[in-house]
């Protein structure tokens, strides 16, 4: 085993919450900072496989979702400014979400009342009826929709990539390829023990900072955190749409999903930052967070890991097992996606739908009352843990990472860190401007 290294503070996970919290630490405090990730570069899961969308807090409750309402809406000037200083792909096509079903025009009605709520100027949203969404969309059929104008199309992929050279050049060292296989407290700190190919190398902190995603659980469990909840790994599969016709959609189109309490959203069509067009995701039923092919038939040595009482109340409920059943089916045949995106653009049909997309998958935590709503922040006493950094994570990640650092700070995990004079490397990321906002 290789000698052991220490830092002040370990963050496992290049993702772009990992990321923009070593961002954030970076600038903040004069101390060694390492950022360690199982693959080669940042960003190489969730954060590029993903839709793409700076999404705007209308759809999401208030009450349910407030931290992730409030970071999404502060958020999104801080990518546009760091879209700018870095010439990033920035597509504001907008959203609408249509009502297919005349119940669903209430949903859109409500959704207006939520973006007023969580902090949308009133000017951002239209709403509309059928005919009014066929002058601006002419191939989407509805009863009526609310159109999100600030929407934008972005890939977060390289916004982490760009996020994390700005830290590295703030000194954080970048551990590639480095996989957490155990870890442990002690005497001063966290032990963390990495596999690299066949070689183990462990590294001491003072402070490790769990922002490891789909893993990040798994690394909770083993300090003895969150003992009670359990992860489930939906992969959201996507298909290109050929042109000319894909041209034909010029905004982003999603319907509100059927069961909010689940993790299935209907596919949406949607316009990359790239200008081409996909329609997805559906939500399978997956063994683990990076299984990004085959379906998901394996998954019941998975199902038997503790705790198994969250997962079984789940499957025990029909309306979730019909779920599950209705997006294996369209993952096992493209003419089931479509269908479901035929019932707001009726003229897509299979033959657009040539070449399969990038997947990612989703890993939603659950209790014994069902699926957690928010991104859960542990702390404990040298080490601290996001869990549930669930979509629209990316959106939400430079705000929601300044919180987690906040809430660290406040806690007393940073005292004794000597505070740095950095200054906003990326133009408009004040910290204290933003957390001052949350
Ligand atoms: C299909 C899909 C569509 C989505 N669409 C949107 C969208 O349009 N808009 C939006 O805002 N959000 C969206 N999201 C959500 C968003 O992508 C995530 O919330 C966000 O990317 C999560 O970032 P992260 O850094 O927590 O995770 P990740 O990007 O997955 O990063 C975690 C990192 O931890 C590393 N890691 C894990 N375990 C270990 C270990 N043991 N040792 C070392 N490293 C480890 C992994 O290699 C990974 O790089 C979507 C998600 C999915 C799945």
């Amino acid at each position: 085993m290789a000698k052991a290294s220490g830092f002040d503070i370990l963050i496992v996970g290049a993702g772009v919450l990992g990321a923009a919290t070593a961002y954030w630490l970076s600038g903040l405090y004069d101390c060694t900072i390492a950022l360690a990730d199982s693959a080669q570069r940042p960003g190489a899961h969730t954060s590029s496989r993903n839709t793409g969308v700076i999404h705007r807090p209308y759809y999401l409750d208030p009450v349910k979702k407030r931290t992730f309402a409030r970071t999404a809406l502060l958020s999104r000037r801080l990518w546009e400014s760091l879209a700018e200083a870095e010439a990033l792909p920035w597509n504001p096509v907008g959203t609408y979400n249509v009502a297919v079903e005349d119940r669903e025009v209430r949903t859109v009605e409500k959704y207006r009342a939520w973006g007023v709520e969580n902090g949308m100027d009133e000017g951002e949203m239209d709403l509309l009826d059928g005919p009014g969404v066929r002058s601006r969309e002419p191939e989407v059929r509805c009863r009526g929709a609310l159109f999100s104008r600030t929407d934008v199309s972005v890939d977060f992929g390289a916004f982490t990539r760009s996020i994390w050279r700005r830290a590295v050049a703030r000194g954080v060292r970048f551990l590639q390829g480095r996989e957490l296989v155990s870890v442990r407290k002690g005497e001063e700190g966290t032990e963390a023990l990495f596999r690299s190919g066949s070689s183990l190398s462990s590294v001491r902190c003072r402070l490790l900072v769990n922002a490891a995603g789909g893993g990040a659980l798994k690394i909770a469990h083993s300090l003895g955190y969150a003992r009670d909840l359990a992860a489930l790994h939906f992969r959201g599969e996507y298909w290109v749409v050929d042109q000319p016709f894909a041209s034909r959609v010029v905004s982003n189109i999603y319907r509100p999903p059927a069961f909010p309490q689940y993790p299935f959203l209907d596919p949406h069509f949607v316009v990359r930052a790239d200008g081409s067009r996909q329609i997805g995701p559906n939500a399978v039923v997956v063994p683990g967070p990076y299984v990004y092919s085959g379906v998901g038939f394996t998954i019941l040595p998975r199902f038997l890991e503790r705790p198994m009482w969250p997962k079984a109340r789940l499957f025990a409920n029909s309306d979730f097992l019909s779920l599950v059943v209705g997006e294996w089916r369209s993952s096992l045949s493209k003419q089931a996606m479509c269908a479901r995106v035929r019932m707001f653009v009726p003229a897509l049909s299979p033959d657009l739908l040539n070449r399969r997309a990038v997947f990612g998958v989703r890993s939603s935590v659950v209790d014994r009352s069902g699926f957690i709503p928010e991104a859960l922040l542990i702390k404990g006493e040298s080490s601290a843990h996001i869990i549930n950094f669930n979509s629209p994570g990316a959106t939400g990640a430079p705000a929601y990472s300044a919180l987690v650092v906040n809430e660290l700070r406040e806690a007393g995990l940073l005292d004794g860190f000597r505070p740095s004079s950095a200054s906003a490397s990326i133009p408009g990321w004040d910290f204290r401007a933003v957390t001052s906002q949350l």
